[in-house]
């Protein structure tokens, strides 16, 4: 425990994350794939990497309706059981078949969705330096939140702690946002991300 006391202290914050993995004993670790400590909530939105190097990490911005937190949307939609509906907002996601390796909510629970070692449906069309399809090569990790409303500073704590983790299992050359990657289609995490402060903290 001691390595968590020391990469939470100086919180402010009462995160839900180092209680929940205080109760439970768990440190959060990665091993063949799957992140240790992590509620662990499998998608079948998922298939084989065509390559196998792991390069980029792409973060992304989600809530469901928008704008909202807390709900169980997220989950259903990654799960392929969000009733269309229910919500005027969720319209567009009928039959979307999407997932992201990791959910980081707003008081800093982590969900496992998909294996690192397998390819995730989050990024869509899109390009990174050159290299097309960045599902192929990257690991997608969704933030609760929207473009406007300031991320939680336990969100970036535990999305430091997770990067750095990530980066220690994999060969990953850089951060970056789903904004970044598919710049004509999509504007997260937004401008409400703090680029500077994250790269602070890893
Ligand atoms: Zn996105």
């Amino acid at each position: 425990m001691d390595h968590l006391y020391e990469v939470y202290s100086g919180s402010d914050t009462l995160c839900a994350l180092l209680l929940h993995s205080a109760k439970l004993g768990v440190v959060l670790r990665i091993e063949n794939g799957m992140l240790v400590g992590a509620a662990q909530v499998p998608s079948e939105n998922k298939d084989s990497r065509p390559v196998e190097e792991i390069s980029l990490i792409v973060l992304h911005g989600i809530s469901l309706p928008d704008g909202e937190f807390g709900g169980p949307y997220i989950k259903q939609l990654f799960c392929n059981s969000l009733d269309c509906k229910q919500h005027p907002d969720f319209s567009s996601l009928d039959g979307l078949k999407v997932s992201s390796h990791l959910v980081i909510y707003r008081e800093g629970e982590v969900e496992q969705y998909v294996s690192f070692l397998d390819r995730a449906w989050h990024a869509g069309k899109s390009s990174y330096h050159g290299q097309a399809n960045c599902n192929d090569f990257s690991i997608g990790i969704e933030l609760e939140g929207t473009d406007h409303v300031p991320y939680t500073s336990c969100q970036y704590k535990v999305l430091a702690h997770i990067c750095r983790l990530l980066q220690q299992a994999y060969s990953i050359c850089n951060i970056v946002g789903h904004s970044d990657v598919a710049p004509e289609r999509k504007t997260d995490p937004g401008d409400s991300f703090l680029w500077p402060h994250f790269r602070a903290l890893i």
